[in-house]
């Protein structure tokens, strides 16, 4: 496939697939098999508000690949959750699946609604509705979602809630739950430490002095905020975060529990003491030592690549660099933590969650860190080695091992 500066979000997960394959020499037949979903199903979401008036929005569940297990995958509210969108999502987490070894395929879901005006009445209507209309091919051991933008605990308590009263007590359906209803301690902050997990290995790799290296985070929800407290716990210099409005900023690093207190308290990340106010899209390009997009996709393209002045990335959000961009970074010597390693700890401790939901069994919250730093850990050295043994990004090292695990147990299982 043929590298050009706009390529949809799909395409740019099939661009990085089909590189691998062929690295990989994974025969025709398998890659068409995994080139495109199992299934994709669209519901309708109406929406009754809290006025009286009728709202009808459009969902998603798409499921990649089943061959090394259940569909797996969040689910998010966002006006671009558009079915390319959630069909490339649904595709890495095949992959990411994959490259961290849990056994778990890709699905993804989304409602195609920004949900930020909503009440909490409207956003429970709405994840109930969704929940009927994905019921019949979501399951414990078939297609497990969890949360992903604008969704959270309470969003899978609801799915949890509304999926039982049609099928009988299933906790397991979904991860990312609230502890008191099965959910695993160390979940809500398992996607940024995994961050930070990653961020470690690169900065090593890249031969940075960890003690006062700056960071900057785009994106100050689940994992921007979770990375960024745990960097700042690790003596990490977090100079910058930002949100679509705009970009807090402090030479001398941001206080980032005060921060944290702060956005709780006003929901902004405006008026917070004496640090600067930048436009939103500065976070990119200052000049950090890390840069941890944790936002939206595709965020570093062919109009600000060359303005991006990072050593290292590491990816929190889903595929927030284009091709284009990867290949001119790489090209530069960035080093890029991709996100199908970097944000992995997310289906990681959810994976453990499902594990112990389904034992019905409960590990505390040092077991589940301690397990995920280890195995987070033991997959970029997988990466890292395969990187420098094909001399390849670790981005390529990252796909070539997850499609080599994916084809492999998906010709063991064979085709119809
Ligand atoms: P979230 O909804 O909790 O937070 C998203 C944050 O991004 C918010 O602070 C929002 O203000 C900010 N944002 C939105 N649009 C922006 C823009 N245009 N510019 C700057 N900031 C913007 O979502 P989340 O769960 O933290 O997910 C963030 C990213 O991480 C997504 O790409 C998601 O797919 C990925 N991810 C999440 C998880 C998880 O466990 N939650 C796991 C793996 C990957």
């Amino acid at each position: 496939m043929e590298l050009r500066e706009h390529m949809g979000p799909f395409e740019a997960v099939n661009y990085y697939f089909e590189r691998a394959a062929e690295i990989d020499d994974v025969p025709e037949s398998t890659r068409a098999m995994l080139r495109m979903p199992a299934s994709e199903l669209r519901v309708e979401v109406p929406l009754r508000r809290d006025n009286g008036e009728l709202e009808v929005y459009v969902g998603y569940r798409v499921q990649h690949d089943s061959s090394r297990g259940p569909f797996k995958g969040g689910i998010r509210y966002h006006p671009a959750a558009e079915v390319e969108e959630v069909r490339a999502l649904a595709s890495l987490m095949t992959w990411k699946t994959a490259v961290v070894d849990v056994p778990f395929g890709g699905g993804k879901g989304g409602v195609q609604i920004d949900s930020r005006g909503l009440s909490i009445g409207e956003k429970e209507r709405l994840t109930r509705t969704y929940t009927r209309g994905i019921s019949g091919i979501i399951g414990a051991h078939h297609d497990i979602p969890a949360p992903d933008m604008n969704t959270d605990a309470q969003t899978m308590a609801w799915i949890v809630d509304e999926y039982s009263q049609l099928k009988g007590y299933t906790p397991a359906v979904v991860t990312g739950k609230p502890v008191a209803l099965g959910g695993s301690y160390g979940r809500e902050a398992a996607t940024g430490r995994g961050c930070v997990v990653t961020m470690e290995e690169a900065v090593s790799d890249a031969g940075i002095d960890p003690a006062g290296a700056t960071v900057a985070v785009q994106g100050f929800g689940n994992v921007g905020s979770w990375a960024a407290r745990i960097a700042h716990e690790r003596g990490y210099k977090v100079v910058a975060v930002s949100n679509e409005v705009g970009t807090v900023y402090s030479g001398d690093g941001l206080p980032i529990p005060e921060l944290v207190d702060h956005v709780k308290r006003t929901k902004t990340l405006e008026d917070f003491g004496s640090v600067e106010w930048l436009p939103a899209e500065d976070v990119l390009t200052l000049p950090v030592d890390v840069l941890l997009p944790a936002a939206i996709g595709e965020v570093i393209h062919v109009d600000n690549v060359d303005r991006v002045q990072c050593k290292v990335i590491v990816e929190g959000a889903n595929h927030p660099v284009t091709p284009w961009a990867d290949a001119a970074l790489n090209e530069r010597g960035v080093l890029i933590v991709p996100d199908i390693l970097a944000n992995a700890g997310g289906v990681m401790t959810s994976y453990f969650e499902w594990v112990q939901n389904i034992q019905q069994f409960r590990w505390d919250e040092e077991e589940v860190n301690s397990r995920l730093t280890r195995r987070l850990t033991h997959a970029y050295d997988q990466v890292r080695e395969v990187s420098k043994q094909r001399r390849i990004s670790m981005r390529e090292a990252a796909f070539v091992l997850a499609v080599a695990r994916v084809a492999e147990a998906s010709a063991l299982r064979g085709a119809i």
